[in-house]
């Protein structure tokens, strides 16, 4: 993957109801969780968002604008960009299992606009006690 600018952080829509995102955009700052390949040293920018609501088909859209004026206002092209979907969609976890549509999701970010995906933010210790003893799914 080419080293990266700009992270865009996809959040549950449902989740978000009841959740600020403080965990996920703690783990970004930090450099944790999803975000530990990205060095501390490195410039990076990020931006949160949410998946629009069921059935998501709402982030493609928001996603593409966000590529064509970030490549109009600063140059950043797609491949300096990377998508992380909350662990809330890709995982089972406190608030639900994985995302229905997940599938759906990683096919409107890779296949149809192209961006690099990973499918992580916060990675809670908790959760994956739980994961690890069969409780949660995955
Ligand atoms: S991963 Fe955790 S902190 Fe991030 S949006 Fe989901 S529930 Fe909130
Ligand atoms: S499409 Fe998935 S991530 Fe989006 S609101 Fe529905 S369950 Fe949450």
């Amino acid at each position: 993957m080419k080293e990266k600018s700009y992270i865009a952080i996809v959040q549950c829509d449902i989740v978000k109801e009841r959740c600020s995102g403080y965990r996920c955009e703690k783990a970004f700052f930090d450099r944790t969780d999803g975000f530990a390949r990205y060095s501390k040293d490195m410039e990076l920018r990020s931006i949160y968002m949410t998946c629009g609501g069921c059935c998501g088909r709402g982030i493609h859209r928001k996603l593409d604008e966000l590529t064509r004026s970030i490549k109009e206002k600063e140059g950043i092209e797609k491949d300096q960009i990377a998508v992380h979907f909350s662990s809330c969609i890709t995982k089972d976890n406190y608030h639900a299992p994985p995302c229905p549509h997940l599938d759906y999701l990683k096919t409107l970010v890779v296949d149809k606009l192209g961006l690099d995906l990973c499918e992580e933010t916060s990675i809670s210790n908790m959760s994956e006690k739980l994961r690890q003893k069969g409780i949660y799914a995955s």
